[in-house]
C-alpha cells in the first residue's frame, strides 16, 4: 500500500484507520469460522483470520473503467464499490516445529501513540492461537513475507515484549534492506512506525536473512521470491508428501487480479515487477497437485488456479 492510496482509502491518515480500530462483530461467537484447517502431507494446517478490513474498489483496481470493475466483481457477489477483505496468519505444525506465517496486524490493550494520535489494534490472532492450545512460546519459526503492518504488527507486544519468544524470524534480506535504508523514504511514516516497532529490534534476536530464489528455509518450506508488492515480498511453497501448497501472500489482492494481469493496485510498489510476479507464480500454482492459500481472497483464501483459454483463473474450494 503506497501513501498516495493509503491516503486515498481512507480520506486522513489518523481518524478512519478502519484495520486499528475495528472490532470483527461477535468474533468470539464465530470463533469456529476464524479457524480453517486442513493438511499438506506432514504439516497439520490453520488458517487464522486475525480480521477483515474493507478496501475501494478504486484502489484496488486503479488503471480500469468502474463499470467494468462493478459488473467483473458482481461474479464475487461484491454489489458495492466495498471490498471485504481478512488479515490471515497461517500455522504449519509436524513432530518438530510449529511455524507461523505472517502475525497479523496486533492487538494494543492500550493506545498506541503515534505523532500524537492515539490508535488501538484488534487484531485476533492472539486470542485464536489461545483457543487453539497454541502457546507463543513452542512457536519455532516466524516467516515474515513483507513488512506491511498487516503482516508484521504481531511480532511484537505493545509493550515492546516479542511474542514469539523462542522463534528464529525468517525475512528476506532484500525487504529488510528497503526498509533499513534511505529507499524507504517515501513510504507512509506510518508503515515506517510498524517497522520501527516490529522488526528493527528484532536485529537482537534469532534471524534468517533469505538471500536469492527458491531457498529451503525449513524442511519441506521454500520462499519464493516475489517482489513488486514491496521489494522483497516472499511467497511460500509447501511441499509434504506430494502435496503442495502456495503461499502466495499479497501478489494478489483478489482473484480478478489473476484473471486480468494488467489490472493495477494502489497497494503494489512497482507494477510491472508485481506483474512479473504474478505470472511466474500462477505458472508455478497452475497444477493438479498444488492448493493455494490468498492472504486477502475471501477466508480462508483456500483455492486453486486454473489454466484458461486466455491465462489463468482462481477457482475457490468448495
Ligand atoms: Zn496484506
Amino acid at each position: 500500500m503506497n501513501r498516495r492510496g493509503f491516503l486515498k482509502t481512507n480520506g486522513t491518515l489518523f481518524s478512519t484507520l478502519p484495520f486499528l480500530n475495528i472490532i470483527p462483530g461477535s468474533i468470539m461467537d464465530l470463533l469456529e469460522d476464524n479457524i480453517h484447517e486442513f493438511k499438506i502431507g506432514r504439516f497439520q494446517c490453520t488458517v487464522f483470520r486475525d480480521l477483515i478490513f474493507k478496501y475501494k474498489a478504486k484502489d484496488y483496481f486503479i488503471n480500469v473503467d468502474s463499470m467494468e470493475v462493478q459488473s467483473e466483481l458482481s461474479r464475487f457477489d461484491i454489489t458495492t464499490d466495498i471490498i471485504p477483505s481478512p488479515y490471515i496468519s497461517l500455522l504449519l505444525k509436524d513432530n518438530t516445529r510449529t511455524v507461523l506465517i505472517d502475525s497479523g496486524i496486533g492487538f494494543s490493550d492500550e493506545p498506541i501513540v503515534f505523532k500524537g494520535k492515539e490508535f488501538v489494534l484488534r487484531g485476533q490472532l492472539s486470542n485464536l492461537l489461545e483457543r487453539k492450545g497454541i502457546s507463543k512460546n513452542g512457536i519455532t519459526d516466524v516467516i515474515l513475507t513483507h513488512f506491511h503492518p498487516d503482516h508484521i504488527g504481531g511480532v511484537f507486544s505493545n509493550k515492546g515484549q516479542l511474542n514469539y519468544p523462542n522463534a528464529t524470524f525468517h525475512m528476506h534480506h532484500t525487504e529488510w534492506d528497503f526498509w533499513h535504508s534511505s529507499k524507504s523514504v517515501a513510504q507512509p511514516p506510518l508503515f515506517k512506525f510498524f517497522v520501527e516497532k516490529n522488526i528493527s529490534p528484532l536485529q537482537d534476536e534469532k534471524v534468517n536473512f533469505i538471500k536469492g530464489d527458491y531457498q529451503e528455509i525449513i524442511d519441506g518450506i521454500v520462499s519464493v521470491e516475489a517482489p513488486g508488492h514491496t521489494a522483497g515480498q516472499i511467497a511460500l511453497l509447501i511441499s509434504s508428501n506430494n502435496e503442495n501448497l502456495l503461499y502466495i501472500s499479497d501478489a494478489f489482492l483478489h482473484p480478478l487480479h489473476m484473471e486480468h494481469l494488467d489490472w493495477r493496485t494502489s497497494f503494489d510498489m512497482e507494477h510491472k515487477m508485481a506483474k512479473k510476479t504474478r505470472t511466474k507464480l500462477l505458472d508455478l500454482a497452475s497444477n493438479d497437485t498444488t492448493r493455494v492459500n490468498a492472504f486477502h481472497f475471501d477466508f480462508p483464501g483456500m483455492g486453486r488456479v486454473d489454466t484458461i483459454k486466455k491465462g489463468w483463473r482462481w477457482v475457490y474450494d468448495k
